[in-house]
């Protein structure tokens, strides 16, 4: 196992002080299924305090949960000092947690058996990490039930995991998942956005059929649930470039969501997100572009790059677009946009119009352009107006 010299450095000087350290979670579970990986987290039985005392550069990033980032030249690790959790509350979080001395104890409150294997020059797997990793299959740390009861995200994380490394859910994982679905409410509506983004992110995004008739995403996103029960195929999503925009506007396509809004509203997408993707699902259900007025028309109200963006969808999805391309690669230069006229709105204004009308104006020259671009001189535009607005 490759690990930075850094890293290296932190593990000796823990272990040369007397203090046991292993880099744990997901740094060792992609190293093991040959990613390369650069998020370290390093767990020891040295307190914070050891830890502030044994290197330079400390912050302080989760200190109420025992976490000490130390920074050597450009890597941030994070330390945690071993743990265990205390008892769950709202089906999230542990009320408490207390240090504890044994790695056992720590690698107990880990989600899946693939992130809970250590390493220091060997491999620690205490609970079959490395044969679930072999057997590429998705097994909670002890009783599913139990774990999902505790902490309800994990059940959303499990499916992550199944899409982004593509593992199949082991039975009795898929039948907890089943059983605790509803106490996904439990869990805040950003860390849901989180797990969606790298499920939409995902290389083995089919894995969702992992879920069929699990009604899980009936709590979170029931026009999904009802797709994946129908055996719509999700592989289109990862095949697609690893843009959001691009891929969640493929989920909606692939789960029938005509109007995304009141999804991207409640898990609280940024502005930028929700205009984009919205655009995208409205701009690929727009047909027969076949001719120049149409497209340029298309192209008044949306920018290039998202109608780009809007033509690739298309392609993925199958329909013919070579006409659209054709003719757009032709006029893509040509004004289009009200911002493209050669005439402002107060050239407009000096002409005795005020108000609403100077937009109305605006998007009238706007549409005499879109037919015929010769009209875009400020002479003629002027002569426009004088001859049919005034
Ligand atoms: P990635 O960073 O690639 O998304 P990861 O496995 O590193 O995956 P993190 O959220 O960074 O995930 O968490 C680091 C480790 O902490 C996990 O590998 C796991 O051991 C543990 N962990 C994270 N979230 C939970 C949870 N909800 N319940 C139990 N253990 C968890
Ligand atoms: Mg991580």
């Amino acid at each position: 196992m490759k690990i930075s010299k850094e890293i290296d450095k932190i593990l000796k000087t823990l272990n040369n002080n007397g203090f046991e350290a292993y880099i744990v979670g997901g740094f060792v579970r992609d190293m093991c299924l040959g990613k390369c990986a650069n998020d370290y987290d390093i767990a020891t039985n040295a307190l914070p305090d050891d830890i502030h005392f044994l290197f330079d550069k400390c912050i302080d990033t989760g200190i109420k949960h025992g976490t000490v980032t130390v920074v050597m030249n450009s890597i941030h690790a994070e330390i945690t000092t071993y743990r265990s959790d205390g008892e769950y509350i709202n089906h999230r979080k542990p009320e408490k947690v207390e240090f504890t001395s044994s790695l056992k104890e720590d690698l107990k409150r880990r989600d899946f058996t693939i992130n809970a294997l250590a390493y220091n020059n060997e491999i620690i797997d205490l609970f079959g990490g490395i044969d679930d990793i072999k057997n590429k299959i998705i097994r909670t740390v002890g009783s599913a039930d139990k774990r999902f009861n505790e902490d309800a995200l994990r059940m959303l994380r499990a499916i992550r995991f199944s899409c982004s490394i593509g593992f199949s859910i082991d039975a009795n994982v898929k039948n907890a998942i089943k059983e605790n679905a509803h106490l996904i409410e439990f869990v805040s509506k950003e860390r849901i956005k989180t797990e969606f983004d790298k499920i939409v992110l995902s290389d083995y995004t089919e894995n969702l059929k992992e879920i069929k008739n699990l009604s899980f995403f009936n709590f979170i996103f029931p026009n999904l649930q009802i797709a994946i029960d129908n055996d719509v195929s999700f592989d289109l999503i990862s095949k697609a470039k690893k843009d959001t925009a691009v891929r969640y506007t493929l989920l909606f396509k692939l789960a029938n969501t005509a109007n995304p809004k009141d999804f991207l509203d409640k898990y609280k997408f940024s502005n930028k997100e929700k205009e984009e993707i919205i655009s995208l699902v409205n701009l690929i259900s727009i047909n027969d572009l076949n001719d120049e007025i149409s497209i340029k028309k298309v192209l008044s109200k949306t920018d290039k790059a998202l109608f780009e963006k809007s033509l690739y969808i298309k392609k993925l999805l199958g329909i013919d677009v070579l006409k659209t391309e054709e003719i757009y690669l032709k006029i893509k230069d040509d004004p289009c946009h009200i911002s493209d006229l050669k005439i402002s709105g107060k050239d407009i204004e000096q002409l005795g119009i005020s108000g609403k009308k100077i937009s109305d104006t605006l998007l009238f020259l706007n549409e005499c352009v879109i037919k015929d671009k010769s009209q875009n001189t400020k002479e003629k535009l002027l002569n426009i107006v004088n001859k049919h607005l005034k």
